[in-house]
């Protein structure tokens, strides 16, 4: 086994308004996370949300091509997206948050 790192990662969503894809503006880290994009549904299929993940879920997301915001409820079109690769002990975890509104 490889000593635990997590990873960073944007996470994006299919826009229900203009069918694009927009970042919802959250970073958030994962221990055993995909290696590349990959969707919520493919990356944790049988097995439990970890919370960070469970906390995405209903968040608010702004399209910008239509000023509109949208919360989307299918995890197969949210999307992890890792940042870079880190140590733990690098970053305390603060999810950055577009604005609330
Ligand atoms: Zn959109």
């Amino acid at each position: 086994m490889s000593p635990i790192s997590m990873a960073q990662y944007d996470v994006y969503v299919t826009c229900n308004e203009c069918g694009g894809v927009h970042p919802m503006g959250m970073g958030i880290y994962l221990e055993n996370g995909p290696l590349d994009k990959q969707n919520i549904s493919d990356t944790y299929q049988g097995r439990s949300l970890p919370p960070q993940v469970q906390a995405i879920k209903g968040h608010k997301t702004l399209c910008l091509k239509t000023g509109k915001q949208f919360i989307q409820e299918d995890n197969r079109q949210v999307f992890l997206v890792p940042v870079k690769w880190k140590s733990a002990d690098l970053d305390p975890v603060f999810p950055r948050r577009s604005e609330d509104s």
